[in-house]
């Protein structure tokens, strides 16, 4: 069965509980980038417009379980109620008698913010009965939290069961996106990779290289295969395992791929990772053992950007160095600037990456910024979505 789109359900007058992922990241309180709040803003908008009672879930980084003051969704309602242009009310629970009395107070096209799913364990566990507490306060049940779309907790998955459910307009198109990519790429087709998470995104690589033409490879993932290939990289963050590594090498090898893989040659690199600290660039064979690879050299940047240049579509997912730091700034501003450049249809990933396109000033220049990192590279990687999943199961309208 395929799942429903918000656009055919009648909603006005309707309790609907919308699951969006307004997990923005936050120093001190502030929001730091509110790329996924401005991205939720046109579907509760529209169902406010439409006169639903909007009552919207989400979390906010990692609580475990237990109410954590500053992972309270108060700064995210405020920056909310600024992004609508009109008010979100909040509750301080998700569920139980102050989330529902917070809900019985509803007009049609009022929007209510429940508190972090995450204060309660259930929450990351699917437990059926928080999943069932949840659908008591809602009529109908649409998921469009598409970062979070890759784990099957009762906010994304579980209370599918309970409501007529449907796919919200930023899922889809975000679906959209890279349903397109896949399956009917405008070719060269350019896969630019980094960041830090090596080992959950090593499997992203083999099939990446069976629907490109290029990969160009930086970050703490290029470390991990350059290490594989038996290039010393010193102190460098890499993955411990260089199994999967060597495996991606193996089927290079046995010549059943599509794409060619680039890695760096050169890079920067510094004994510390701190402001000020003496940088050299060095030839990747030659980093000492007490240094680390904190960005690709400029050899590299210059080749990785003779590559892009080429592209009719890019998919970028993790910097290319730590730009957070001015001086590992230069490889990922060098890719960016290439992308922008090429003139390619172009999709940023993961959560550091579109926060380095808004810090580098190339994210209005992108194609398509998703709100989703994981959710990303696991549709890509060709693996079902849990909470697409349990859209397509949930009970008919
Ligand atoms: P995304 O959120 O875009 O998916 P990741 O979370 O995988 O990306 O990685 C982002 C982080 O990777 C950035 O904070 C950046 O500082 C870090 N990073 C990039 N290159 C390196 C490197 N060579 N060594 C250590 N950290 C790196
Ligand atoms: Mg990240």
């Amino acid at each position: 069965m395929a799942a429903r789109y918000l656009a055919d359900a009648d909603v006005s007058g309707k309790r609907v509980l919308v699951r969006e992922d307004l997990n923005v990241p936050l120093e001190g309180g502030r929001i730091t980038d509110d790329t996924r709040i401005v991205a939720a803003a046109p579907t509760l908008r529209a169902l406010s417009d439409r006169g639903a009672k909007v009552i919207v879930l989400s979390h906010l980084g990692r609580p475990d379980g237990i109410v954590v003051e500053s992972l309270r969704l108060a700064p995210v309602a405020t920056c909310l109620a600024e992004v609508l242009g009109r008010p979100v009310l909040t509750a301080p629970d998700c569920i139980g008698p102050q989330a529902q009395a917070a809900v019985d107070a509803l007009h049609d096209g009022d929007i209510l913010l429940l508190e972090n799913v995450r204060f309660h364990k259930e929450e990351e566990k699917n437990d059926p009965g928080f999943a069932r507490a949840l659908a008591q306060l809602g009529d109908l049940y649409v998921n469009d939290a598409f970062g979070t779309a890759h784990r099957a907790h009762a906010s994304t998955t579980g209370i599918a069961s309970y409501l007529p459910s449907y796919m919200g307009p930023l899922m889809a198109r975000e679906l959209e996106v890279l349903d397109a990519i896949l399956s009917d790429p405008h070719r060269p087709f350019v896969a630019v990779l980094g960041g830090a998470k090596v080992s959950d995104k090593i499997g992203v690589i083999e099939r990446l290289l069976e629907l490109c033409d290029q990969i160009v490879v930086g970050g703490g993932m290029a470390n991990t295969l350059l290490a594989a290939e038996g290039i010393d990289v010193g102190k460098s963050l890499r993955d411990p395992d260089l199994e999967p590594a060597r495996h991606v090498f193996a089927k290079i090898h046995e010549g059943h791929v599509r794409a060619h893989l680039h890695l760096p040659n050169d890079a920067v690199v510094a004994k510390e990772l701190k402001e000020g600290v003496d940088t050299r660039f060095v030839d990747v064979k030659h980093v000492a053992p007490d240094e680390m690879i904190l960005d690709i050299g400029p050899g590299t940047a210059e080749h990785f950007r003779g590559t892009i240049l080429h592209a009719k579509t890019v998919l970028w997912n993790g910097p290319m160095g730590v730009f957070e730091n001015d001086a590992f700034a230069a490889g990922t501003e060098a890719v960016g600037q290439a992308i922008v450049d090429s003139g390619a249809m172009s999709v940023v990933g993961g959560g550091d990456s579109a926060a380095a396109a808004h810090k580098l000033g190339f994210a209005a220049k992108m194609s398509h910024i998703s709100t989703g990192g994981g959710a990303t590279l696991e549709y890509l990687e060709g693996k079902e979505l849990p909470g697409v999943a349990a859209l397509r199961q949930a009970p008919p309208a």
